[in-house]
């Protein structure tokens, strides 16, 4: 009753449809895959020192088979099978890639004394095992640098796996990264990691098996590595528009591309080499304007302006193009071909979306209707096997108008649980709405089966019926998805409702790793304590504190007020309540929650003049976030 089901006749329809429709005899994608291949790991299975399994390809061998199977997007199938390539791989003359082991590539290029290394995946264990392999097909290089394309985890959170911190502190390393690259890290991880990281589960599917009827792909990759998560600050940070640096004895062109896949990323050019790596700004899919897991909207038209540039100053001067996902193209023109679409694709849907807006279109109404034209939709790398037409074409409605549809019926609608109360008692009750369900089960009418039983969960999340009807039709919704985040998300949402929610580390917080925290400035861990502030209790109750950071010479004053937490910088009061003294080492041990504070005051390591109790009470005011809160089903305890 509660083990995955299989495809319904309808599904395989569909499915079997887009296996006609879309040009399967186009196998140029396999054999740009393979090219270059160097060696692998005869098992890529990578442990980390106490042996457990942080990446592992194992799982994947039933993605061996060239038939899809009904219980999977043909499309899907096709990306999965293609992002099972793993191994060291020679993009060109100098230059190297390590792919499949881990949701990115680590790139690296043989400099003139030793190795550059772009983007050190996302673990210290995998990135270490990608170096080893390296090693073992081209013998040892010192590495002489690092450089961060963006400032997602994917992109730097294995850099302790390849550098050792005391070389960069002493020079020997330089690390590169551009704008930015801190400051949108951090502050990404920690005010909205909760959340993030919870709603990530249902994007990647890390938590789903693997299999026909599992998970089989993340679209940019199988999925994200488990880890030891780590962040050495850079030394150099590229600030211009186009900066050009010869690093290692090779010259690099760098270009600046702000507000586009992340916030701080930059694409790069190798005159010499006569290579363009584009960060995560053209990879093998439809990208995401917005990820499902949660993020601020990107900007697809910078995003279309940015590769329009790249295309113009470099595109002609180069013989390949790739990216920190998936696989390069080579020919100067199958890579412009290539990036055309690419550039084409982002501001189609930029402009496209924006033009439905100004006629009134409401999100879902642009979300349903916008297709890619052919000439875009025919390109196996424009497909949406990670971001989707549908949730980029809202996204780009939201990053200019907001959450808010104009219709004033959604202005202030009940909240899911009385929502669904009142949808259900309009039904004719829940019995009434299963047995319409059902009938529309049968005629695959999946997309509202879904939502008409999401109000019957809400209205009672223990109406099995309703959760088992609601976890089949996401399920199919799943098998035909052609973006691998929706069918996770889909098929996360199935195994929930059959299962409920994993208990194992149910209270377990999301991990922020300690370099994290060691980077975060001071104003940042001020808003941190801010958005920990518990409002409801902490009403009537104020306090002005003055913080002294010993070791740093730095001042702040907080002051609560109004259920609120304000600080600012360089400034004491002189009616402070109290007066805190600590150093850095130790606010980053509370913020790790390695130290609860009262015990930090009893070791002295926190040093209170004043009114000791108002700090107890500022502390005593912040709320801990648990990781696994629930998502599919009312809020447990409201
Ligand atoms: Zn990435």
């Amino acid at each position: 009753m509660t083990a995955p089901k299989d495809a319904t006749p309808i599904t395989r329809t569909l499915n079997q449809a887009d296996l006609h429709a879309l040009p399967f005899g186009d196998t140029q994608d396999f054999e740009d895959a393979r090219r270059g291949f160097l060696g692998t790991l005869p098992e890529v299975e990578i442990k980390n020192d106490q042996g457990r399994i942080v990446w592992s390809l194992r799982d994947y061998a039933f993605l061996s088979a060239e038939e899809p199977p009904p219980t999977v997007n043909p499309s899907l199938w096709r990306q999965a099978r293609l992002n099972m390539h793993n191994g060291l791989f020679q993009v060109t003359d100098r230059i190297y890639q390590i792919r499949g082991f881990d949701l990115s590539n680590m790139t690296l290029i043989e400099g003139d004394r030793g190795l550059i290394v772009i983007d050190p995946l996302i673990s210290t264990e995998v990135a270490r095992a990608g170096l080893d392999l390296y090693i073992a097909h081209r013998g040892h290089r010192p590495i002489t640098t690092v450089i961060y394309t963006h400032s997602h985890t994917d992109h730097y959170g294995g850099v302790r796996g390849v550098v050792d911190e005391a070389d960069v502190s002493a020079g020997r390393v330089d690390i590169i990264a551009p704008d930015r690259f801190m400051e949108e890290i951090v502050s990404e991880a920690v005010l909205a990691g909760t959340a993030m990281s919870r709603r990530a589960q249902f994007q990647f599917g890390p938590t789903l098996p693997k299999g026909p009827r599992g998970q089989v792909d993340a679209g940019l990759g199988k999925v994200g590595s488990r880890g030891t998560v780590t962040l050495i600050p850079p030394t150099r940070i590229v600030r211009e528009a186009l900066e050009t640096h010869r690093v290692d004895g090779v010259e690099i062109v760098f270009q600046l591309t702000p507000e586009t896949e992340a916030p701080a990323e930059m694409h790069m050019f190798y005159p010499e080499l006569r290579a363009l790596n584009l960060a995560e700004n053209a990879t093998h899919n439809l990208h995401n304007i917005y990820p499902i897991r949660g993020a601020q909207a990107r900007d697809a038209n910078a995003w279309a302006k940015y590769l329009n540039e790249a295309i113009d100053r470099f595109g002609r001067s180069a013989d390949v193009v790739f990216a920190q996902h998936h696989w390069p193209v080579w020919g100067r023109a199958r890579l412009l071909a290539y990036l055309g679409v690419q550039r084409d694709l982002y501001k189609y849907l930029h402009d496209q979306t924006v033009r439905l807006m100004n006629h009134g279109y409401k999100p879902a109404e642009i979300a349903e209707r916008l297709a890619l034209p052919k000439s875009l939709a025919s390109a196996w790398h424009a497909r949406g096997y990670y971001g989707t037409v549908s949730h980029n074409a809202k996204a780009i409605y939201q990053r200019y108008l907001g959450w808010y549809d104009g219709n004033p019926a959604n202005l202030n609608p009940l909240p899911p649980i009385e929502r669904g109360r009142k949808y259900v008692e309009y039904m004719g009750g829940a019995a009434a709405a299963l047995a319409r369900a059902r009938a529309d089960f049968a005629r695959g009418e999946y997309r509202f089966v879904a939502e008409a039983m999401s109000h019957l969960v809400f209205a009672d999340p223990a109406n099995t019926e309703a959760r088992r009807l609601r976890a089949d039709a996401l399920e199919q919704l799943g098998y035909s998805a052609e973006s691998a985040t929706w069918r996770n998300a889909y098929l996360l949402g199935a195994q929930e409702l059959r299962h409920g929610q994993p208990g194992a580390g149910a209270g377990a917080r999301a991990a922020v790793s300690p370099d994290i925290v060691r980077a975060m400035t001071l104003d940042l861990f001020f808003d941190y304590l801010g958005v920990r502030l518990n409002g409801e209790r902490a009403d009537g109750q104020r306090s002005v504190i003055n913080w002294v950071l010993s070791d740093l010479e730095t001042r702040y004053v907080s002051s609560l007020e109004h259920c609120a937490l304000t600080c600012l910088a360089g400034r004491q009061s002189d009616h402070a309540d109290a007066t805190v003294t600590l150093d850095r080492a130790a606010l980053n041990r509370l913020v790790l929650r390695e130290l609860p504070f009262a015990d930090a005051v009893q070791q002295g390591l926190i040093v209170i003049e004043g009114d000791a109790a108002k700090v107890a009470q500022l502390f005593g005011l912040l709320d801990d976030f648990a990781l696994m809160f629930e998502v599919v089903e009312p809020k447990r305890g409201t």
